[in-house]
């Protein structure tokens, strides 16, 4: 139970002193957090869908938001629509790596999907980042870009059993994971990025999310698969309509961008180095 306390006049001037000067540089390190703003939001969409071009690009540019896309290179989606890739990324848009040939774990309930020439259970670690390199040049001849982030398909980060957050290290700025969380600046692991999977909410579920994030503060990565069909996993384009038109009118408290612009400022922050080792 706490003490009540006579303060003398001078005494309390002190303590408050005392306490501003001691919460000070936190204050000073946490201010404005993100970028200027009060939390960040990431728009990522998985698997290079042709809907993301026909339907999400044209609403994120009519709004002047932009986003990462996660592109699995092997993908004929992907490969017959090259050049409307290419100005996707000219727009601003992050083309993120999503390997070659999206390889998951197969062997357990609802994998059944999993073909096994592409069971990442069966990969070698080396044929695990020879397929990262080559999306990654790939990307590159697309986009022109050498820095970018990666998606696990399927949230799978062992190949063979084996972890492939080395091979992950070193080729790129940051991971998004799978984990359920809204992240903070000074405890997210770059690596393993947690997220707000979308599939079935209303518009006004996914815009209480954001609410959320900004009265915490914090970093809240939403993953889109379909948007209005296009896949299994999938939300309406009225929720996900709803959601960006409330984001492009609160950019002046939410910095809203690509993963890989949030991963260079969490990591100019912490005094990391701009980019990853390996190319
Ligand atoms: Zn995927």
């Amino acid at each position: 139970m706490p003490v009540p306390i006579n303060w003398r006049p001078g005494q309390r001037t002190l303590a408050l002193l005392v306490a501003f000067l001691l919460g000070a540089p936190g204050q000073l390190l946490s201010g404005p957090s993100w970028n200027g703003k009060k939390c960040a939001v990431v728009l990522t969409y998985d698997d290079a869908l042709e809907v993301h071009l026909d339907r999400v690009v044209p609403l994120l540019d009519s709004l002047g938001l932009r986003a990462t896309f996660y592109i699995p290179c092997g993908f004929s989606d992907f490969q017959k629509r090259l050049h409307d890739w290419r100005w996707v990324a000219r727009k601003g848009h992050e083309l993120g790596n999503h390997t070659m040939f999206h390889p998951c774990e197969g062997g357990r309930a609802g994998r059944e999907w999993v073909r096994p020439e592409y069971d990442l259970a069966s990969y070698s670690l080396g044929r695990f980042a020879d397929e990262v390199a080559a999306a990654n040049a790939f990307l590159e001849a697309v986009d022109g870009r050498k820095t970018r982030t990666f998606a696990y398909p399927c949230g799978d980060t062992l190949a063979g059993g084996v972890s492939v957050g080395g091979v992950v290290r070193r080729h790129f700025l940051a991971a998004r994971g799978t984990a359920a969380r809204i992240e903070t600046l000074d405890s997210v692991d770059l690596y393993h990025i947690g997220v707000y999977l979308v599939n079935g909410q209303t518009g006004e579920e996914l815009v209480r999310a954001v609410r959320e994030a900004t009265g915490k503060g914090g970093l809240l990565v939403f993953v889109f698969h379909g948007v209005g069909g296009g896949h299994s996993i999938n939300v309406s384009a009225e929720a996900h309509r709803q959601l960006l038109s409330y984001l492009a009118s609160q950019q002046k408290e939410i910095w809203i961008a690509p993963l890989v612009e949030v991963a260079h400022f969490v990591r100019e922050r912490r005094g990391m180095a701009a980019g990853p080792v390996a190319r």
